[in-house]
């Protein structure tokens, strides 16, 4: 099973300080922002102890492989109404790229869009022709488009638009989805049938170009577009469905990261990776989690 969380990365040991948080959880996998996700201020990439970073990594049998970087959330390919914004995203999409490609992760996680009102279609045209100015060049670096609620004017709310952004791109080879299991429950698909699930998956992007996955449980009912991650086993997915979806035999592969909300300032990963690692939900997580 290769699972983790999302981790910081902060002062002073940054990304060494990272895979030391995700150590401390009993994870085998990590997520990151090369900054603050809302934000777009970046240090030098050789300011981050790329090195030593590696060097625990190695030691703990980790490949980089399981090393995901998201992107900030203020990139917005799809935007055609300010398109100085759409400029600049692009621009920065560039240099998170080259980033991604300093600290020799694989994958970096985006939010494809949103049209801000100009219709669905011209957000998607917009979105493939950033994505082609920001790939011309491959630096080793799979953007893995993710699966949205379709809150607000998000896109790639159903695999159908992300196989068509993945279809229209110059190097779809650079690409790949990471599947957010709160995201698609909030955008109205029945993990309760998540055979079905895989199989428009496969069907629509193809099961090999499943990159990573985020597992969260949803706060809220099943289609509400919401958006608000839940801890496992404590939302409307519940932990049964998700015990389920991360064992499964198809996807043993696939890098998993739980993105859920801390509980009274406490991260929730460790006993959380523990009930996947067991199979078994522990009816006082919350409690578990407060004692720290
Ligand atoms: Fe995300
Ligand atoms: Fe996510
Ligand atoms: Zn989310």
């Amino acid at each position: 099973m290769k699972l983790g969380c999302h981790v910081s990365m902060s002062s002073p040991l940054y990304l060494e300080g990272s895979v030391q948080e995700a150590l401390s959880y009993g994870a085998n996998a990590l997520m990151i922002y090369t900054g603050p996700p809302q934000n777009t201020l970046r240090k030098p990439t050789n300011a981050l102890h790329i090195e030593e970073m590696h060097e625990l990594l190695q030691k703990n049998n980790i490949p980089l492989e399981n090393v995901i970087v998201h992107a900030p959330y203020i990139i917005n390919l799809a935007n055609t109404i300010d398109l100085e914004k759409n400029k600049w995203s692009v621009e920065f999409l560039k240099q998170e790229i080259d980033r991604v490609a300093s600290i020799g992760a694989k994958i970096l996680v985006l939010h494809p869009g949103s049209h801000v009102k100009a219709g669905e279609e011209v957000g998607i045209a917009q979105i493939i022709k950033g994505l082609n100015e920001a790939t011309q060049q491959d630096k080793g670096v799979r953007i893995a488009l993710e699966t949205m609620c379709g809150k607000g004017s998000e896109l790639g709310y159903t695999f159908e638009q992300l196989s068509q952004i993945m279809k229209g791109v110059d190097h779809p080879e650079l690409f790949g989805v990471c599947l957010d299991t709160c995201h698609i429950h909030d955008g109205g698909y029945d993990l309760s049938d998540f055979e079905s699930i895989l199989n428009d998956f496969d069907t629509l992007i193809g099961l090999n170009n499943l990159l990573v996955m985020h597992i969260n449980d949803s706060k809220n009912v099943r289609g509400a577009k919401k958006d608000r991650h839940a801890n496992i086993g404590l939302g409307e997915i519940g932990f049964e469905l998700l015990n389920k979806i991360v064992h499964h035999p198809s996807l043993k592969e696939v890098v998993k990261i739980l993105e859920t909300p801390y509980i009274d300032g406490h991260a929730p990963y460790k006993a959380e990776i523990e009930m996947f690692q067991s199979e078994t939900f522990k009816e006082n997580l919350e409690d578990i989690v407060k004692a720290g």
